[in-house]
């Protein structure tokens, strides 16, 4: 068994000790009254990098805490982009006003191109190279201009409400501070 499998394996058998003696009963989407609750209008777009946890440096693990609260949106770099679809689909079913864009320093995507990554994909698929010709990964060349086009882009996107409130930061990996870009 492979080191990744054995890891997996292991996560899944820890999932029945983590049911039996951690966790709470969640709330149910739909309310009390029949209708699909609405969420409080906050959505976190951010990198999936495990070190970038928005419940935390956002304060907002706190007991009893409501998990559809604070819906988040885990892209690679938190990219708008690769988020669109999560984001139109979520402002249509819960209602966003709000949208929280979050990209990190020492981000993977500073470190990698369209053109390293599209190449490993092309050596490990030589069939495929049309279909991965087509594919944008967003990488980021300047880390906060790439927040600032991200703005931009939702701004001007069709299917964003013009009322929106978009606000874009840079996280700091070393201080954990948010650092406002636009
Ligand atoms: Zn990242």
């Amino acid at each position: 068994m492979s080191q990744a499998n054995a890891l997996a394996a292991s996560l899944v058998e820890r999932n029945k000790k983590y049911a039996a003696e951690n966790h709470k009963p969640m709330p149910l989407l739909h309310g009390a009254d029949g209708k699909l609750r609405r969420g409080t209008g906050v959505l976190v777009v951010t990198c999936v990098d495990p070190r970038i946890v928005p419940e935390t440096f956002l304060g907002f693990r706190q007991p009893g805490f409501d998990p559809i609260a604070l819906p988040v949106v885990r892209v690679i770099g938190g990219r708008a982009k690769h988020a669109i679809t999560n984001i139109v689909g979520l402002d249509a079913a819960f209602g966003v006003d709000t949208i929280l864009l979050v990209h990190h320093t020492d981000c993977g995507l500073t470190h990698n191109s369209d053109v390293s990554l599209k190449t490993t994909l092309k050596d490990r698929f030589p069939e495929e190279t049309a279909r991965v010709e087509e594919l944008s990964f967003h990488p980021i060349a300047q880390l906060g201009e790439s927040v600032t086009e991200d703005m931009q882009y939702l701004r001007e996107h069709p299917l964003i409400k013009k009322d929106m409130t978009l606000r874009g930061f840079l996280y700091h990996i070393d201080s954990g501070l948010l650092e406002e870009k636009s």
